[in-house]
C-alpha cells in the first residue's frame, strides 16, 4: 500500500501540490502491479474532499483527530502517519514537496532510522527504489535509491500534473484518533498571521522592478531605490538578505523562497544573482545590473549592466528622470 499525506486548504479542498502526489503516486501503484494507495489527512474532511480523493483513486482516506491536531505539529502528523502506516503496512509513505511536506516526512524518516528523499520529480526503477530529485533549489537533479522499506519522499511541485484517475477509488473515510505524547507537542503552531492580501501580487506581475540586495548598505539605502521605483512606475523587489536583515518586508523577496517575477525590465541593483535570487527573476525579458563587482554572477547574466556604486548611479539616473519630465 502507498500511503500519501494529504495537505488541506483553509476551504477544506485538497491543495494541488497534495493532488499532484497522489497522481504520482498511481504511476507506481500501477509499476508495482496495482497496490492500493490510501491517503492520510488532518482534521475531518466534507464528502466533497472525500469524493475528490476517490476521483483521484484513493482507496481509504484516514483522517487524523484530536486535540494533538487542532494546529500544524510537525511531530504529531508524523506520528499519525506511522500509527497509520504501522497498521496498514505501507511500503512507500510519500507527501508533496511543501514545506509542511518535507517536515512531516523528515520526522518519519527519523523516527523510522529511513532515509528520506526530498523533492522527487520521477522514479526509475522499484527494485531498489530509484528516484531522481531536485537538489539546489532545483537547479541541479540526482539520482537517489532508498534501498529499504517503507520508501519515504516527497514530489517536487509540479513534477507531474494533477489529473483524476481513469478508474476511482472507494474512498472509504476511516476517522483515526492516534496516540500523541506530549513530548511531540512541544514544537507546532500556535497562531498564524494572514499575509494582507495582494501585497506580492503588484510584484509579480509588474512590467518593471527595482531590485535591491545588501549592496543597498542599510534600511535607509532604499531611498533613491524607492524613488527610481515611483518614477518608472515600477514595482520594487529585494533578495532574501535584505527580508533577513528586516530592511524590507518578505513579501517584496524574489526567488526561490520569495515571489517569482517575469517583468520587461529587471534592474537588480547591488544584487549577486546567488542561485536562489536567480531562481526568481530568470523569466525577466532584459536586466539591467546595476553592481560594483563585475563578476557578479547577476552582471555576468544580464542584459546590460553598469559597474558601480548604485549609491552614485541611482541618484544621477533619478535627477535626469525629474529633469527630462522638467
Ligand atoms: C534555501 C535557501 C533559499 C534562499 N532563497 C532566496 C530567495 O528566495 N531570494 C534571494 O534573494 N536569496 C535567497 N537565498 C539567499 C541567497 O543564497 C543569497 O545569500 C542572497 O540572494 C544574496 O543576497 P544579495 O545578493 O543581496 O547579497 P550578496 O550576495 O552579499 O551580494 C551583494 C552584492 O552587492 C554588490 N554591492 C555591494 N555594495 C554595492 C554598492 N554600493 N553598489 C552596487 N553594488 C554593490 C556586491 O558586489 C554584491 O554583488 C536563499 C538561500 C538559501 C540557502
Amino acid at each position: 500500500m502507498i500511503l500519501v499525506l494529504v495537505e488541506v486548504s483553509p476551504a477544506g479542498e485538497a491543495v494541488e501540490t497534495s493532488r499532484e502526489a497522489v497522481t504520482f503516486a498511481r504511476d507506481l501503484a500501477a509499476a508495482g502491479g496495482g497496490v492500493p494507495i490510501d491517503a492520510v489527512l488532518v482534521g475531518t474532511p466534507g464528502d466533497a474532499l472525500v469524493g475528490v480523493l476517490a476521483s483521484y483513486g484513493v482507496r481509504r482516506v484516514h483522517a487524523l483527530t484530536g486535540p494533538a491536531y487542532e494546529s500544524f505539529c510537525g511531530a504529531a502528523w508524523a506520528a499519525g502517519l506511522l500509527e497509520v502506516r504501522e497498521r496498514a503496512g505501507s511500503v512507500v509513505v510519500m507527501a508533496a514537496g511543501t514545506p509542511r511536506g518535507n517536515e512531516v516526512l523528515a520526522h518519519v524518516a527519523a523516527r523510522t532510522s529511513l532515509p528520506m528523499a526530498a523533492n522527487v520529480v520521477s522514479f526509475e526503477g522499484l527494485s531498489p527504489f530509484t528516484v531522481t530529485r531536485q537538489v539546489v533549489g532545483g537547479a541541479a537533479l540526482e539520482e537517489m535509491r532508498l534501498a529499504q522499506r517503507p520508501a519515504i519522499f516527497t514530489v517536487a511541485g509540479h513534477a507531474v500534473a494533477a489529473a483524476p484517475a481513469e478508474a476511482p477509488g472507494a474512498g472509504e473515510l476511516v476517522v483515526e484518533t492516534p496516540t500523541v505524547a506530549d513530548a511531540d507537542l512541544v514544537a507546532r503552531v500556535v497562531s498564524t498571521e494572514e499575509p494582507e492580501p495582494d501585497l506580492s501580487g503588484a510584484l509579480t506581475s509588474a512590467r518593471v522592478v527595482v531590485g535591491a540586495g545588501r549592496g543597498a548598505g542599510s534600511a535607509e539605502g532604499f531611498d533613491d531605490l524607492l524613488e527610481l521605483a515611483d518614477l518608472l512606475d515600477a514595482s520594487l523587489g529585494v533578495s532574501r538578505v535584505v527580508t533577513s536583515l528586516g530592511w524590507r518586508p518578505h513579501h517584496e523577496q524574489v526567488g526561490q523562497t520569495g515571489s517569482r517575477i517575469s517583468p520587461d525590465l529587471y534592474i537588480p541593483c547591488g544584487i549577486s544573482g546567488a542561485i536562489q535570487h536567480w531562481a526568481g527573476c530568470s523569466s525577466a525579458k532584459t536586466i539591467l545590473a546595476i553592481n560594483t563587482d563585475p563578476d557578479a554572477p547577476m552582471v555576468t547574466k544580464a542584459t546590460h549592466a553598469v559597474i558601480g556604486d548604485l549609491h552614485e548611479i541611482i541618484p544621477a539616473v533619478n535627477a535626469e528622470i525629474r529633469r527630462r519630465r522638467g
